[in-house]
């Protein structure tokens, strides 16, 4: 069993590593440096939770690798009292990033089971998330409109669906609704971000390249 101790240095030594491959958001670091990522994978995986690595969670699916992580975060760039939607919830650990940013989250995750043990993970640890099961192509038009939406799963388009949820532009006085996505074929997605400007009207950036597990669902699934 490793103390505390020993996780605390080696999140410290993961927010350097961070910081020294461009992650230069303050706002994220100190979330990553935050949350306890050894609670979020399963007791054999717990020595390898600081490496800047994905890691299995069952199912065949995977929590993210940190600096894909911190990345998405970066460009979503979430503030206090955001509302978020998360697609593919997995372990909690970026819902539990977002609420470390003081965002008001709100996740959906297609595999029950996996569900089930997240929502308990997450409770225990005294993160806030609002939690549904389902298939997240389709958003959560009850809560809509979002500040931010994140795809945590390899899509081949964005989904009309999570377009149509993100706050426009200057609604409320706010910025726009972005949508951060990876988008591609099976072997490699793109990351894209997209800011709603307007009723029908989106600029859309896209940056690096990364490979995640399959978005599954009925718009945009791989
Ligand atoms: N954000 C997660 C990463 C999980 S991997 C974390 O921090 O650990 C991606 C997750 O997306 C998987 O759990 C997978 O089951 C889920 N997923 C895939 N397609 C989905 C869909 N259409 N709706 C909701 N979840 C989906």
């Amino acid at each position: 069993m490793l103390r505390d101790g020993v996780f605390d240095r080696r999140r410290q030594r993961l927010v350097d590593k961070m910081r020294e491959n461009g992650i230069n958001d303050e706002r994220v670091l100190a979330a990553i440096g935050s949350v306890h990522r050894h609670r979020f994978v399963e007791g054999a995986f717990r020595p390898r939770a600081y490496e800047d690595e994905a890691l299995p969670i069952g199912m065949k699916q995977t929590i993210s690798q940190p600096f894909t992580v911190a990345y998405q975060t970066m460009l979503l760039n979430p503030r206090p009292g955001d509302r978020i939607l998360e697609i593919g919830t997995g372990s909690g650990y970026q819902a539990a990033v977002l609420c470390e940013m003081g965002a008001r989250v709100f996740s959906i995750e297609r595999h029950r089971p996996l569900l089930a043990r997240t929502r308990s993970i997450l409770e225990s640890l005294g993160y806030r998330v609002v939690l549904r099961a389902g298939d997240g192509t389709l958003g959560w038009a009850a809560q809509a409109p979002f500040d931010g939406i994140v795809v945590t799963a390899g899509a081949s388009e964005a989904p009309e669906a999570l377009l149509q949820q993100l706050r426009i532009e200057g609604e409320d006085d706010k910025p726009a609704g972005r949508l951060v996505i990876p988008v591609g074929d099976h072997r490699a997605q793109t990351m894209n971000l997209y800011r709603r400007l307007g009723e029908d009207d989106y600029e859309r950036t896209a940056s690096r390249n990364f490979k995640f597990v399959p978005l599954i669902g009925k718009q945009g699934g791989l």
